[in-house]
């Protein structure tokens, strides 16, 4: 059976609507059903849930007479819980739009969209196609640059997983064990590797490469690099991929460099809501992907898993030095590397680091938690974006919160979200202190810092979003820093007395 789109409206009219705007575009890839009452259509996904069907859409109209749409789409999504939930409001119905956002922000749907009106309706096909191919890019079998062959809890397969999903390249990968793995291996005749073996959309085996062997071999690479730029951008996070955009854009000639992949941070992030333009949020790899393609539009090039490990001055020119010896000859450099998660620093869990222990957000391990007991460490933003993903997904989340509560850190929407998402807890005054596994985590040991009791649970993941460390310890003693390590830039550079002179001037004469 194809996959299926269910659209339920009241109104005869408004449903033939959908149906044909539904029928033109989709009908050879996917079942359209269409159901005119919210009871009609539960009964029909109940069924449809009986007989193993994957319903990838639920359209539901904002106002009906028995429930309303979000109250319907709630309940459609318990039986069928992948299927995107997406309620459908008249024109220029604007007086709804409090419980509608009230309801992204619970959850409880995951877009809305405006009743398609002439047809075609380019604009709710535009939604449609985007729900469409976030479904596509989850499932195996896309069309894939490399196969990757791993093992599955080895810290290295994690890695790779890891740069090739915030590379944006289209990969799969298969665990040594498993039966597509075992025969992968045996066409490379591979079969006891070394491990992880990349198989290229071309069929050409890459055996356990480092990370620049396998950026070249897999083409993510394009940059000439004679001559003096106008602009080095170091790091291609949001703030290096912006600077790239804005220094193409006015005709300078640009280069972003990173030590590994486009989209930084922000790359690992799995629904960013807070960025301009996107009201419904946006996937952080996505953001990153169509900053780079803006980037690349206006001339910007690009060179990954490039790490600067130096920076000198040559006359007016500026030089980043790369890793391999590469240096790079500019008149300006924008610094724009970021930082990294802090560590947790206890050595049981540094070893199982990739084997049931990550930093970040944990994008790419999110559907291996499936039913699994997972707990996040942290009370920011990232923290809890993390802990709303993987509940998606894992039996229970549970957040390990060092401090009394969770909103000094954490932005407001996503308290929220946490506190109505039935399959997270949250527990304060807690910190982990130690965990244990056989080549992975099995338990974590925690201490309750108001009785300084410790426990022992079960855990099958932890993730760890404790705070970050700027990137500039390779930056030459010249470039002044504070304690921590940030560059300062603007008035933090004036030496103290400038900086009270000027308060002296403001103040008023007596
Ligand atoms: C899971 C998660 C979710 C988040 N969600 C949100 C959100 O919803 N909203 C929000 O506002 N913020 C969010 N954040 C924070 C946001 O992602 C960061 O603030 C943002 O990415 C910072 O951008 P940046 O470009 O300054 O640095 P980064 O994103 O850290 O990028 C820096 C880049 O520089 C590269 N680099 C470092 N050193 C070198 C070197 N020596 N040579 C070459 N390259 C180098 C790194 O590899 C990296 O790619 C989230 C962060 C995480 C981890």
């Amino acid at each position: 059976m194809k996959p299926i789109l269910l659209a339920v409206h009241e109104e005869t009219r408004d449903l033939e609507m959908i149906q044909r705007e539904l029928l033109s575009r989709y009908d050879a890839d996917y079942e359209i059903v269409c159901e005119q009452s919210a009871a009609s259509a539960l009964v029909r996904l109940d069924l449809l849930r009986v007989a193993g069907a994957q319903v990838l859409v639920l359209f539901a109209a904002d106002e009906m007479t028995a429930m309303t749409g979000i109250e319907y789409l709630q309940r459609a999504h318990e039986l069928h819980p992948r299927a995107q939930r997406v309620l459908l409001i008249p024109w220029g119905n604007r007086s709804a739009s409090k419980p509608i956002l009230r309801a992204v922000s619970l959850g409880r749907i995951d877009r809305f969209a405006t009743m398609p009106g002439r047809s075609p309706d380019e604009n709710f096909h535009h939604v449609v196609t985007e729900l469409l191919r976030d479904w596509q890019q989850q499932q195996h079998g896309t069309p894939t640059v490399v196969t990757v062959v791993g093992e599955r809890w080895d810290p290295r397969s994690h890695e790779v997983r890891d740069l090739l999903q915030r590379s944006g390249l289209p990969f799969a990968f298969h665990a040594t064990d498993s039966d597509e793995g075992r025969a992968l291996l045996h066409q490379v005749q591979r079969p006891t590797g070394p491990f992880p073996v990349f198989i290229r959309f071309d069929g050409q085996a890459l055996i356990n490469p480092t990370n620049e062997e396998a950026a070249v071999a897999l083409g993510v690479r394009h940059s000439s690099e004679e001559g003096v730029f106008d602009v080095v951008v170091v790091g291609a996070g949001p703030a290096g991929l912006s600077a790239a955009v804005y220094g193409a854009s006015e005709g300078l000639r640009t280069i972003v460099v990173d030590r590994e992949t486009i989209g930084g941070q922000a790359g690992t992030s799995s629904l960013i809501r807070n960025y301009l333009g996107f009201p419904l949020g946006i996937g952080g790899a996505e953001l990153c992907s169509r900053a780079l393609d803006q980037a690349w539009s206006f001339g910007a090039e690009t060179s990954v898993l490039r790490r600067a490990t130096d920076l000198r001055a040559d006359g007016t020119d500026r030089i980043v030095v790369l890793a391999d010896g590469t240096e790079l000859a500019t008149r300006a450099v924008v610094l724009a590397m970021g930082a990294s998660y802090q560590r947790l620093g206890i050595p049981s869990l540094e070893s199982l680091v990739g084997a049931g222990v990550f930093y970040g957000g944990g994008i790419t391990e999110a559907q291996a938690m499936e039913g699994q007991l997972v707990y996040v460490v942290g009370a920011g933003n990232s923290a809890g974006q993390a802990a709303i993903h993987l509940a998606k997904y894992a039996e229970r989340v549970t957040m390990i919160v060092r401090g009394g509560a969770v909103g000094a850190s954490m932005s407001d929407y996503l308290v929220t979200l946490i506190a109505a998402t039935e399959n997270i807890d949250v527990w304060l005054c807690t910190t982990v202190i130690d965990g244990h596994g056989a080549g992975r985590l099995e338990e974590l040991v925690l201490r309750d810092s108001n009785t300084g009791k410790a426990r022992t649970v079960p855990a099958a993941a932890l993730f760890v979003l404790i705070g970050a460390q700027p990137h500039t310890g390779w930056l030459p003693s010249s470039i002044e820093r504070d304690q921590r390590g940030f560059v300062l830039t603007g008035e933090n550079l004036l030496p103290a007395s400038v900086t009270t002179g000027a308060a002296a001037a403001a103040a008023p004469l007596a």
